[in-house]
Parts: structure tokens; C-alpha cells; sequence
């Protein structure tokens, strides 16, 4: 048991690699304690995977799936020649993606902010041999569902009236997205 404990103790880290294979990096610490796990639906998640053309980084009904986590947990180690970035309002976020493949990799709120909201399609979850909820932990909220383009999953995270959702939910807007 205590070999147990230790193991699960080590950082965490997870390779992260656009479709292609050209941008690759890591992230460490990631663990569902060590980061915020969420679904955006605003339209401009939606906007920025349809400019992408990459609509399959989008669960069934428009949302993007985001872990937020200090920046400085983020490594590239190759092909950030082909890093591109783009924001589609005046106060929106930064989108960061990649030009080899059209990847969305990560959302933030600028330099100097201590968080950026990784976007699930930069992780390598086939190396690392985890899936997504064992990594980062199920989705802890969501937002903007009212602009979602199709039916919710009936086993999304729903709001709730209690205190730590609300909680919850002011965390994830807060993380930056449209809003
Ligand atoms: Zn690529
Ligand atoms: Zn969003």
C-alpha cells in the first residue's frame, strides 16, 4: 500500500502533441486536484474550432472541453514555429492553435495570467495510455449552455443552486472564455 500511495503521488505528466505530431510538448502536475476541468459552449469556442475546421475537437452539442492550469506546467518541446495565435473579439481571449494541422491547443487571457485553459485536443492520451477523465478528472461544470448547438450529453455536470456550484461556475467564467 505504501508503494501505492507513493506512485500516485508522483507528478503527472501528460504529453501533449497536435494532430500532426510537428508541435509536441508536455504538461506536468496534471492530475483532477492540480487543475479545473470544464465545457464551454459559447460561441465563440464554437467559432474558433469551426474557423479551424476542426469540429471534431467538439462534443455533440458545440463544447469544447478545457482544463485549467498555471501556464508555467506547459513545455513545448517541438514546433513552436508553428504556433498561431488569434483572438475573435476586442476583449476575448487569446486562442492559441497550431498551423501544421489546425489544432486548438489552449485559451488565455493574456500574458501574465496565471491561468490558461488547456483545450483537450493538444493531449497525447493515446501515449500517455489514460483516458481523458482518469487524467483531468470528469467535467466540473459548464457554461455557456444556453448557446450549445445540440442536445447536452444526459450525463453532463448539471448547475445547481448549491454554494459550491455556483462557486464553480464563477470559477470557470472566470478562467476566461467569452465573458
Ligand atoms: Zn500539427
Ligand atoms: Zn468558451
Amino acid at each position: 500500500m505504501i508503494a501505492a500511495i507513493a506512485v500516485a503521488r508522483l507528478p503527472l505528466d501528460l504529453p501533449l502533441r497536435c494532430r500532426c505530431g510537428h508541435v509536441r510538448g508536455v504538461a506536468s502536475d496534471v492530475s483532477p486536484s492540480n487543475g479545473f476541468r470544464f465545457l464551454c459552449y459559447c460561441k465563440d469556442c464554437w467559432a474558433f474550432a469551426r474557423f479551424l475546421e476542426r469540429p471534431d475537437v467538439l462534443d455533440p452539442a458545440g463544447g469544447t472541453d478545457i482544463f485549467q492550469m498555471p501556464p508555467g506546467r506547459v513545455k513545448l518541446i517541438a514546433g513552436a514555429d508553428a504556433l498561431r495565435c488569434l483572438r475573435l473579439s476586442d476583449r476575448g481571449v487569446l486562442r492559441g492553435y497550431t498551423d501544421c494541422c489546425r489544432t486548438p491547443i489552449a485559451n488565455t487571457a493574456g500574458a501574465g495570467f496565471p491561468i490558461i485553459g488547456m483545450i483537450h485536443s493538444f493531449a497525447d492520451h493515446e501515449a500517455d495510455g489514460r483516458s481523458r477523465d482518469e487524467v483531468f478528472g470528469p467535467p466540473l461544470c459548464r457554461i455557456y449552455e444556453g448557446s450549445a448547438v445540440g442536445p447536452l450529453p444526459p450525463d453532463a455536470p448539471r448547475r445547481r443552486r448549491s454554494g459550491s456550484s455556483s462557486a464553480a461556475h464563477r470559477r470557470c467564467s472566470a478562467g476566461g472564455c467569452a465573458g
